[in-house]
């Protein structure tokens, strides 16, 4: 393998670029050429592709977003689209590719694979919700923008003595919602994975206001439906003063933490390593702070588990 091509697809998450610059250098390192694609499949589809060298990634191990870009792109689901990405790889001479995102993303690399070029998948989601990985790139950086904004909350909450329901992003999964609630002491935290009984949170609130508490702090994913809909039902039935704060696209960007860009340039490495081991169709991750590396079917066909103990914990913390 000489030419390897490199894109990010689906949303963008901070740490991406690290990911990209550890596929450059690292793809250079071992005297391959590298092809960034711009915009994900839609970019590949358009033939928006250039060569990389090795200062093409200096200076943003530490910037948020994507000097890829990214898109969704939904012509890329369709045969014809796919065909065309092929087509723009045969006329670069890319002989493989290294794709950035989540469960979509992977589902274009694997029709990649099954038309002949090697693809490997790199995670790159903040909402943690790949299977096959303790951790996904983005994860760890979000999850502190949502500490560092429920603790500016909190003075708040405790000033007016008030109710704060705060919705955070993670699609279908729980986990932002989790580790955030379990890091900030919440009272409360909802998950899709769990089905909560609104008396029992209502009680608990009570409870707490009873004894003293001057805030509390309610977490609800965005699996489960909207924050701004929980604090009403909350007002009424707890008779509390509540209100909510939906964090919303904050929680995506910003200058990725340190454990997030080690993540990336480790996965992004690795992703090279398998392409030039004659690897295809994988998905890298990291498993008990091991690189390991999965079939991208297995993945799709997996679920992602949140960490019900984890959850359990939540809730003994706060009694
Ligand atoms: P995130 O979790 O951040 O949304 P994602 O990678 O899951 O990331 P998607 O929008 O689902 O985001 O997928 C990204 C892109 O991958 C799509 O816009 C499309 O181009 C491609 N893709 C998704 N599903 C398929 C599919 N079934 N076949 C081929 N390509 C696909």
């Amino acid at each position: 393998m000489k030419k390897i091509g490199v894109l990010t697809s689906g949303g963008d998450a901070p740490g991406m670029n690290a990911a990209i610059r550890a596929v450059v250098r690292k793809a250079i390192f071992h005297g391959l050429e590298v092809y960034g694609i711009k915009y994900g499949y839609q970019g590949l589809i358009d033939g928006n592709i250039e060569k990389m060298d090795l200062g093409s990634v200096g200076d943003i191990i530490q910037r948020g977003g994507t000097k890829l870009y990214s898109a969704r792109c939904e012509e890329f689901k369709t045969e014809e689209g796919q065909l065309k990405g092929i087509e723009q790889l045969k006329k670069h001479g890319i002989e493989g590719l290294i794709a950035i995102g989540g469960d979509g993303t992977f589902m274009g690399a694997k029709k990649i694979t099954e038309k002949g070029y090697p693809c490997i998948g790199v995670p790159g989601t903040i909402d943690n919700d790949i299977p096959g990985t303790d951790f996904t790139i983005g994860f760890d950086t979000a999850l502190n923008t949502i500490i560092d904004a429920i603790d500016k909350i909190r003075d708040t909450a405790t000033s007016h003595e008030r109710t704060y329901v705060i919705e955070v992003m993670g699609r279908d999964a729980g986990d932002l919602a989790l580790w955030a609630g379990l890091a900030d002491g919440a009272e409360t935290i909802l998950i899709p994975e769990s089905e909560d009984n609104m008396d029992e949170v209502v009680e608990r609130l009570k409870r707490g206001h009873d004894r003293g508490k001057k805030h509390s702090i309610i977490i609800v994913a965005e699996g489960v439906g909207s924050g701004v809909d929980f604090a009403k039902q909350i007002e009424e039935a707890a008779q509390l003063e509540t209100r909510v704060t939906v964090l919303g696209h904050t929680q995506r960007g910003g200058s990725p933490s340190a454990s997030d860009r080690v993540l990336a340039s480790r996965l992004g490495a690795h992703a090279v390593d398998l392409l030039l081991d004659g690897k295809a169709g994988r998905m890298v991750g990291i498993q008990a702070n091991k690189l390991v590396d999965h079939d991208i079917i297995d993945i799709l066909n997996t679920e992602h588990q949140v960490d019900l103990d984890m959850y359990r914990l939540s809730k003994e913390l706060s009694i």
